[in-house]
C-alpha cells in the first residue's frame, strides 16, 4: 500500500495480525476461565449467584443503605437475585459521574408454563412459552436440560437444576421423521415448528396402578421424591429448560468457543472481570448484570427498572451529591454481543459496516431498525472517545451494524441508559449463529471487550 493510502485510508486489520506472543497467552488463560464460567452458568439467576461467589472473594461486600462509603471501597447489590450490581468507590466525586458497563444475563430460552405438566398417549410432557427471539425449528431434538426454582406456599424456594451432570436424565422435543413431514417442510421455517408445539418430552413408564394419567404420575412421584414439590407448586415456579450442550473449543486452530448463552454472558463475564482488576479508580466504576434484556428490559429486574436508581441515588446520596448530577457526567458501555459477518449468510450484511469474528470489540454506534428507530444513536463525540481510549490502551475493535438497511434491526440496554441522561454506546463480542442453542464467539474478541471495559473504568 503507498504511504498516501495507509495515511488517508481507513482500513480494518484482522486482529491476530496486531497481538503478539503474551497477549495471545493472555487470551488463552483468560478464555478458559470464561469457558468454566459459561459451563455453569445457564440462567440469569445462576450468573449472579456465581457472580456474587466471586464478587466476595475479590473483596466486594453487600450494600447496606446508610453504610459509609471511601475511596477503594467495593460494594454490590442484588436485585432478587437475578441481576446484579457492583461499584468501586472512585477518588473523585460522584458528582464527576461515574463509568457504568452494562451486560445482560438472561438468554433465549424455553420457559415452562405455569400449568406445565401433561400426558398424551402413554408419554409425559412440560409445555413451553419461549422466551427471547428464537428460532423454533433449533430447539427440537437436541438435549435439553432443566434450571430454575420453585417457590413453595410455604415461602421456602427450591432450587433445580437437572440434566447439568454427567449421568443425569435430559430432556428433548421431539420432531418429524422425514419419511412423513412431507406436509411440514413445505411449511416456512417460521411455521414449521410452533410455540405450541415446543412440548418437552418428560417421561414414558407408567406408574404401577389402574388410575388415569400413570405416566405423569410415575414422573411427578419421582419429582416430589427429589424436591419434596406437587403439581400445583409449578404454579409458582420458574424453570427454563436450556440448550444441554457443554461449552467447548471450535475449530482445528482452537481459535473460537461454541455454547449456549454467549449473548450476553460473554461481555456480563468481561465486565466481572475487569471491575475485580479495578482497585483505586478516579471515577466510581459500577458493573451491571441485568435481566429481562431479551424481553425489551421490561420488569423489575430488566433495566427499566428504578432498582439502578436506587442503588445510584444510595451512592451518591452517602456524597451529598444530587442522582442527576452523577448520570449528567457519568458514561456507559453497554457491552452487548453484537452480529458477526457469516460468508455463509453474506445477502443480509453491508459488509463494509458489519463486524466480523476477531476484528475485536464490535463498536454499534446505534442499532434498531426500520431507520434507526428505538436507538440512543451515539453522539459523534462519545465515538471519538471510544476511538481515543481503545487506541491508547491497545483495545483492538471495529465498527458494527446489525446486517443491511431494512434487513431486521435490534436493540440493547443502551436506550434505556440514554433515556437516564447518560451517555452510552454499545459494544460488544461478534457472534455467529446469535440466539441459537449453540452460539459461536472468537476468543480474541471475547478478551478485547474485557480489555476494553477495564479501559473506561481505569480511564481518567
Ligand atoms: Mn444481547
Ligand atoms: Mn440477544
Amino acid at each position: 500500500m503507498s504511504d498516501l493510502r495507509e495515511k488517508l485510508f481507513y482500513e480494518k486489520k484482522n486482529g491476530y495480525d496486531r497481538i503478539d506472543t503474551k497477549e495471545r497467552l493472555a487470551i488463552e488463560a483468560y478464555c478458559r476461565d470464561y469457558m468454566a464460567w459459561l459451563n455453569v452458568s445457564r440462567t440469569e439467576r445462576e450468573a449472579v449467584a456465581n457472580a456474587i461467589v466471586q464478587a466476595e472473594e475479590a473483596g466486594f461486600v453487600p450494600y447496606v443503605p446508610g453504610m459509609p462509603l471511601k475511596a477503594g471501597d467495593r460494594v454490590y447489590k442484588s436485585n432478587r437475585g437475578k441481576s446484579l450490581m457492583l461499584a468501586v468507590i472512585g477518588k473523585k466525586s460522584l458528582s464527576e459521574g461515574s463509568v457504568i458497563a452494562g451486560a445482560h444475563v438472561d438468554s433465549p430460552r424455553l420457559d415452562l408454563k405455569q400449568v406445565t405438566m401433561y400426558e398424551s398417549d402413554e408419554l409425559c410432557f412440560f409445555k413451553t412459552h419461549y422466551y427471547g427471539g428464537l428460532k423454533k425449528y433449533q430447539w427440537v431434538t437436541i438435549p435439553l436440560e432443566l434450571h430454575g426454582v420453585v417457590a413453595l406456599k410455604s415461602g421456602e424456594t427450591v432450587d433445580i437444576v437437572i440434566g447439568r451432570e454427567p449421568g443425569e436424565p435430559r430432556f428433548v422435543i421431539t420432531d418429524l421423521l422425514p419419511h412423513l413431514a412431507q406436509d411440514q417442510m413445505k411449511k416456512t421455517m417460521a411455521e414449521g415448528i410452533t410455540g405450541e408445539g415446543l412440548n418437552i418430552l418428560i417421561g414414558s413408564a407408567p406408574y404401577a396402578d389402574e388410575g388415569k394419567d400413570r405416566v405423569k404420575l410415575a414422573v411427578m412421584s419421582i419429582l416430589h421424591d427429589m424436591y419434596d414439590i406437587t403439581e400445583e407448586d409449578f404454579l409458582s415456579a420458574e424453570l427454563v429448560a436450556a440448550p444441554a450442550y457443554d461449552v467447548c473449543e471450535i475449530g482445528l486452530d482452537r481459535s473460537m468457543i461454541g455454547g449456549y448463552g454467549h449473548d450476553d454472558r460473554v461481555c456480563a463475564y468481561a465486565e466481572l472481570r475487569a471491575i475485580f482488576d479495578v482497585q483505586e479508580p478516579e471515577r466510581t466504576c459500577v458493573c451491571l448484570l441485568v435481566d429481562k434484556e431479551e424481553i425489551g428490559s421490561e420488569g423489575v429486574t430488566g433495566m427499566q427498572s428504578a432498582a439502578f436508581e436506587c442503588f445510584m441515588s444510595d451512592l451518591c446520596e452517602s456524597q451529598g451529591v444530587a442522582l442527576r448530577h452523577c448520570f449528567e457526567n457519568s458514561f456507559c458501555l453497554s457491552a452487548d454481543v453484537t452480529n458477526a459477518f457469516d460468508p455463509n449468510y453474506p445477502e443480509v450484511s453491508e459488509k463494509r459496516s458489519e463486524s466480523m469474528l476477531n476484528y475485536g470489540v464490535g463498536v454499534c454506534k446505534f442499532t434498531g431498525a426500520r431507520g434507526k428507530y428505538t436507538t440512543s444513536d451515539a453522539s459523534a463525540e462519545v465515538v471519538a472517545y471510544i476511538r481515543r481510549l481503545f487506541e491508547r490502551e491497545g483495545v483492538l475493535w471495529q465498527m458494527a451494524e446489525l446486517g443491511k438497511v431494512d434487513q431486521g434491526g435490534g436493540g440493547t440496554i443502551a436506550r434505556f441508559m440514554s433515556k437516564r441522561n447518560i451517555d452510552t454506546i454499545d459494544a460488544g463480542v461478534p457472534v455467529l449463529s446469535m440466539h441459537a442453542p449453540f452460539e459461536v464467539v472468537g476468543k480474541l474478541d471475547c478478551y478485547m471487550i474485557y480489555k476494553g471495559v477495564l479501559a473506561a473504568y481505569l480511564d481518567k
